[in-house]
């Protein structure tokens, strides 16, 4: 009898060992104009409807084609009240603007209406795009600590360039708030980790080559109660070819032209917001000097060079030069 109590309690212990044990629970969806994938190590998988629903919610909030955004109201009425997270987020974006001195610029709309990337890419003539930089600046726009925003008529503010980082940021906050705390948050490129994927072992994330199907590297992220983000800006993501040519969606506000300094820039950092807006901001000045001064931040930039690809990376970047393969079939 006392054996088969003592295997019955041993039979219930390996069950609830079983289902306290980490698996690895995967969802992919489209959200955000992209592909976003959610990977949570964990003995449950989190309520995926509710969780992709919250996404899409946060992502509104800062979509200015839509009407129900306070971005909206302001583009148009040239004041709104921007309430929390919004407000903050575009704090950080006016501070990324300034540190950049304008290469990231958030009222980039009058140039990014005038280009269309959403809708397939417009070439635009110089006369149009020489106007509409006139209407793309920073330091125009007010935003007070209370969420008042105004910005003349004209401009516009369009935060491409920063939301899904910061929608990134808000989806590890609501893993974290259900205690999931191994989780790797990948939205189009926009890679957010945290903890770690099985026991001891990394998050490994593929870093796209910008010229071909290979992988340009791997690098393994993540540790217990911190969160890494892991955002790269390329030329190959919307573009549109004419001419020969190949324009893409991110544009330099100085020429309202493509910006040519870079063929991809990886930006690694706590924040996914920053993160998303220094890479744009690097990108645009072909070169980590910005970074390489600010804390909490590595990055790696590619660019076209005479004898093919050259990278050039900040000293604490976790991959060295010859990791990278630069090699373009
Ligand atoms: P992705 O969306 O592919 O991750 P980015 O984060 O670099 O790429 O964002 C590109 C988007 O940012 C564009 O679609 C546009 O909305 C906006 N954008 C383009 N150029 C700039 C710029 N110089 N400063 C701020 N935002 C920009
Ligand atoms: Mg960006």
């Amino acid at each position: 009898m006392k054996i088969v109590v003592i295997r019955v309690v041993f039979v219930l212990f390996l069950l609830v060992l079983a289902a306290c044990r980490a698996e690895l629970h995967k969802e992919t969806r489209l959200s955000m104009s992209t592909v976003l994938t959610v990977i949570v190590s964990s003995g449950k998988a989190p309520a995926w409807d509710d969780l992709f629903a919250f996404v899409d919610t946060q992502a509104a909030g800062y979509d200015h084609r839509l009407e129900s955004s306070p971005l909206w109201t302001l583009n148009r009425q040239g004041e709104a009240f921007f309430p929390e997270p919004l407000r903050s987020l575009v704090e950080t974006a006016l501070e990324v603007a300034e540190q950049s001195s304008g290469a990231f610029d958030p009222t980039i709309l009058p140039l990014t209406n005038l280009w269309s990337f959403d809708s397939g890419g417009t070439l635009p003539d110089e006369e149009r795009v020489r106007t509409a930089r006139k209407r793309v600046d920073y330091r125009v726009m007010q935003l007070g600590t209370d969420g008042r925003a105004t910005l003349p008529e004209g401009f516009g503010l369009d935060l491409g360039g920063i939301a899904k980082g910061a929608v990134a940021d808000h989806l590890a906050d609501y893993l974290e708030a259900r205690g999931f705390e191994n989780y790797l948050i990948d939205a189009g490129g926009d890679i957010l980790v945290s903890g770690q994927k099985f026991g001891e072992q990394p998050w490994v994330i593929a870093i796209r080559h910008p010229r071909s199907e290979q992988l340009l590297a791997v690098v393994k992220l993540g540790a217990l109660g911190q969160r890494t983000a892991i955002v790269t800006s390329g030329d190959y993501e919307r573009y549109f070819d004419r001419d020969g040519r190949r324009y893409h969606h991110i544009l330099d506000p100085r020429t309202g032209f493509p910006a040519a300094g870079a063929v991809s820039v990886t930006v690694i950092s706590d924040s996914g917001a920053r993160a998303d807006a220094l890479a744009t901001a690097a990108f645009v000045l072909g070169d980590l000097a910005l970074l390489e001064a600010q804390a909490n931040t590595e990055a790696l930039l590619i660019r076209e060079g005479p004898g093919g690809l050259q990278a050039v990376r900040t000293s604490g970047f976790p991959l060295s030069l010859d990791q990278l393969n630069l090699t373009v079939p």
